[in-house]
């Protein structure tokens, strides 16, 4: 069995979507067929449901009647029955108090949208197959927009639906789950790329593949950086610092479920089903031979000094950390001084509520706007160059990694 992973980018239109048909009917092996929400759909759900939490609802369905006019749209290329959009018209809210309960189970439309259309079309190319549920088959917590997934259980519920199924194929939703009341739940935007990872880890899948709109992981982001090349082989531990720096190939939470297990990771292109790609896998060699270039944006720095002078490191470490953890920061960097502890974490809406609790222990001060930069396999004349010109906040550097919190506006 074979898990293949089509991201947003990839199912985004019509030509995508038979694309897909085309590169799983290349698959001789059976295979687990993971599907983002189509293109931008997500964002577009996201501003529905802020205009349903504002109460404007003149916005809200306009915001929505262009996500159904999109997705109609590429039925139509695909010649595909108009009845196979499971939602035609504005969902309600489902709790207006609880925006992130909400969040959950309006924006898993997308995903179980792209799943409908992706199916059809392979049916309608003469792929058999079949469309798993998986706000049935991965069960969570009830962890709205961050959900923890009951691993055991999961496994369980996948595998006896792959025991009943005849089909070779299978679509599933990427970034979905459910609880065991019957609610939806998301894992965190870019979550598909977990789902992949754990439905292959529950199948033993000989491998996972993600197929992206880029050659394979390369040494920095083409749009920033000229002259990109591609890395053909990677550790599992060098592709987690890679996305947990920040570059946006793969979700951090991919790795762990697929070395657990020794499943390689590919990352191909879409348009070029032959080509090699990157392969994640634990005999790569090592080190990356390139200097790997890694932006992380919006970054908010937040140092802390306790109000009180018997100032102790490990308890203020407590203190801070419980607090980041229970408002759900993303932390990106961290260090400590003699009497200051200084973060980095992901600007998100729950920012506000903690430097707000942080403050009534700790004398706060707190920058926004900032991107913070790896570079793995610095030299003294790339730093140079790198700060050259630019606001640094903070800057961590050991022999190979350097880590600089750039103010956003200082570069290019
Ligand atoms: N559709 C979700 C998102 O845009 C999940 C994913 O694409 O991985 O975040
Ligand atoms: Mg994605």
């Amino acid at each position: 069995m074979k898990v293949y992973k089509f991201g947003g980018a990839s199912v985004a239109t019509s030509e995508g979507i038979s694309n897909v048909a085309r590169i799983i009917s290349l698959c001789e092996d059976d295979v687990l067929v993971v599907v983002s929400a189509m293109g931008k759909t997500t964002n577009a759900l996201e501003r529905v449901l802020d205009a349903l939490m504002a109460d404007d609802h003149v916005l809200a369905q306009r915001e929505w009647d262009s996500i159904v006019a999109y997705h109609d749209a590429v039925i139509d290329r695909l010649s595909l029955p108009h009845d196979i959009l499971p939602f035609r018209s504005v969902p309600s809210l489902w709790d207006k108090s609880d925006y992130d309960l909400s969040y959950d189970q309006l924006v898993s439309l997308g995903e179980l949208i792209s799943s409908a259309i992706v199916q059809a079309c392979l049916l309608s190319q003469g792929i058999d197959c079949d469309r798993l549920d998986m706000t049935r088959l991965l069960r969570t917590d009830h962890t709205y927009r961050d959900a923890r997934v009951d691993l055991a259980v999961s496994q369980a519920l996948l595998r006896q639906a792959l025991q009943k199924s005849t089909k070779r194929v299978h679509v599933l939703q990427g970034f979905i789950g459910g609880t065991e009341d019957g609610l939806r739940t998301t894992l965190g935007r870019e979550g598909s790329d977990y789902t992949a990872a754990l439905v292959g880890n529950f199948v033993d899948a000989e491998s996972v593949t993600i197929w992206k709109d880029v050659p394979g992981i390369l040494n920095a982001d083409p749009r920033l950086v000229p002259n990109t090349v591609l890395i053909p082989e990677l550790r599992y531990s060098d592709a987690v610092e890679l996305s947990y720096s920040g570059a946006q190939i793969i979700h951090p939470k991919t790795i762990r479920p697929l070395e657990n297990k020794h499943i390689p990771l590919y990352v191909k292109p879409f348009g070029d089903p032959a080509a090699p790609g990157s392969k994640i896998h634990a005999d790569a060699k090592g080190p990356i031979q390139v200097p790997v270039y890694i932006w992380r944006k919006n970054q908010v720095l937040i140092t802390v000094r306790p109000k009180d002078f018997a100032f102790v490191l490990e308890e203020s470490l407590n203190t801070l950390f419980e607090i980041i953890h229970r408002h759900r920061l993303k932390v990106s960097l961290i260090q400590a001084s003699a009497v200051t502890i200084s973060v980095s974490v992901d600007h998100t809406r729950y920012v506000a509520a903690a430097l707000e609790e942080l403050a009534e222990r700790f004398t706060l001060n707190y920058n926004g706007g900032l991107s913070l930069l790896t570079i793995r396999g610095t030299t003294p004349r790339i730093l140079e160059q790198e700060t050259q010109g630019r606001e640094i906040l903070l800057s961590q550097t050991t022999r190979r990694t350097a880590r600089l919190l750039i103010k956003e506006n200082t570069h290019t």
